[in-house]
């Protein structure tokens, strides 16, 4: 197995240490060096073969730049998480998010809609302010020591069931006083029905939102109509330009979905970013190959050059003083905020879950519906644990493709649901998922190298 990944990207050589996280952008010689030293060559042996197309002198230099960087742990590191992973599953596990399915209607009828607009493979519902506060009730008594606790409010579209949003905000202020705790609540909407009312309340309230969009507007209103076909872009992009206006440009995004219609999605993003937002995130839709909007094997040479004309472009603009954040490309080098949550990711099934307008939890909103996954109620508690324990056990040492992938640790394991869905197991992984992951970890270091400059 390889510790280290080589690339060259828009005119860098880029060599990331994968245990490390270390970074190094090299010059030809030396990345000619490492792929030799990689293959388990001795220097000497390396050498003799550098010297072919270099002089002497140049590769003994480069020789010794790899030995220090050897020598200061950043090149071939050995993993020194995989023995943290016993210990990690067998982790006491708290709760410290919901994300509550506070209307299971909606009043758009999108394409991709995995909610199936808002029904779940069940009946229209809306959340009683009864049901909620037992769910922010549960939160607190499984939250252990944990202060910080975090909701959103979900839907289908949540903006159809505002005034429980409200009266739950309400609760959740007072009982974070009695038993010390601090709710984080955000809030997903379409923005059909975001007014000013809805705007101040979040602004004051809510510590993000997500705001659906999915760029241009041929591709928006072919994606995301009303029932009866019409398009909704123009009624809910000026809503949302004053909405992030209004927050500063922070503490939301936009976010949306390409699909097969828009294989050329870095115009959708670059379309996102002239309308003068400044966080988004653009994701590429999950769906079954009898869909005709799916991604196909066949396409990822196309979407691998889109990512690299983003980021060329990206790179450009910030340089300009015009950048903004794609969510996509921003992995943080430095390892993020903790081991447990590089090797295992989201937390779905154990310290995060969804709960259903009646009350019912499920390891996250992309299981909803699955019986199989159905862990019990927030009247009663968790019913089923192994449910807990399967997602616990859950990582990126005991999925097999995992254990060799270079992006490992900034993807952690990649997303249960999506294995689930064409897998039928949470253990395993999504291929095209894992192509376009690899390559966009690719496109995020080889941007911060440019901006390093
Ligand atoms: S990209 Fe795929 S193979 Fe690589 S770590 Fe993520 S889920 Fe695992
Ligand atoms: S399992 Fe997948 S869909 Fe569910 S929360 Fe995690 S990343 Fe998101």
């Amino acid at each position: 197995m390889s510790l280290i990944h080589q690339y060259k990207n828009n005119g860098y050589n880029i060599v990331l240490d994968i245990n490390s996280g270390s970074v190094h952008v090299v010059d030809d010689l030396v990345y000619d060096a490492v792929a030799l030293l990689d293959k388990g060559m001795s220097k000497e042996e390396a050498a003799g073969k550098l010297k072919e197309h270099y002089s002497s002198e140049a590769v003994g230099s480069a020789l010794e730049e790899c030995q220090c960087l050897i020598d200061q742990g950043m090149l071939f590191t050995e993993d020194i998480y995989e023995n943290a992973i016993e210990t990690f599953a067998k982790r006491e596990t708290v709760v410290k998010a919901l994300c509550l399915h506070i209307a299971h209607d909606c009043n758009l009828a999108c394409r991709y809609c995995f909610a199936e607009e808002g029904e779940y493979h069940g009946k229209r519902d809306l959340m009683s302010y009864e049901v909620g506060r037992q769910a922010l009730d549960f939160l607190i008594a499984n939250s252990g020591n944990r202060r910080n606790l975090e909701v959103d409010f979900f839907g289908g579209e949540p903006l159809m069931n505002w005034e429980v949003v409200k009266k739950l905000v309400e609760y959740g202020r007072e009982q974070e006083k009695i038993h010390d705790k601090k709710f984080r609540f955000t809030l997903t909407t379409n923005g059909v029905q975001l007014n000013d009312e809805i705007m101040e309340f979040a602004n004051k309230e809510m510590a993000n939102v997500v705001l659906s969009v999915d760029g241009r507007k041929e591709i928006h209103d072919l994606m995301r109509p009303f029932p009866k076909g019409a398009g909704s872009y123009d009624l809910v992009i000026p809503k949302f330009q004053k909405f992030a206006e209004l927050r500063n440009q922070d503490k939301y995004y936009v976010r949306g979905t390409f699909t097969r219609h828009n294989l050329d999605f870095s115009k959708d993003v670059l379309h996102l970013a002239d309308l003068g937002f400044k966080q988004i995130s653009v994701e590429p839709v999950v769906a079954g190959e009898n869909e005709e909007y799916a991604l196909r094997e066949e396409d990822l040479p196309v979407i691998y050059e889109e990512y690299d004309r983003l980021a060329k472009e990206m790179i450009r603009r910030e340089k300009a003083g015009e950048g903004f954040n794609f969510f996509h490309f921003m992995i943080d080098l430095t390892g993020g905020p903790c081991v447990y949550k590089r090797l295992s990711g989201c937390g779905s099934g154990t310290e995060y879950l969804a709960v259903t307008p009646w009350g019912d939890l499920y390891p996250c909103h992309q299981f909803v519906g699955e019986e199989k996954y159905l862990m019990g109620n927030v009247f009663e508690g968790i019913k089923k644990p192994q449910i807990q324990e399967e997602f616990k056990g859950c990582n990126v040492y005991t999925k097999e493709a995992c254990k060799d992938c270079f992006a490992r640790f900034y993807c952690s394991g990649g997303c249960a649901a999506n294995s689930y869905k064409f897998h039928g197991t949470i253990q395993d992984t999504y291929e095209i998922g894992c192509k376009l992951q690899r390559k966009r970890v690719e496109c995020a270091i080889m941007i911060k190298a440019a901006l390093a400059e």
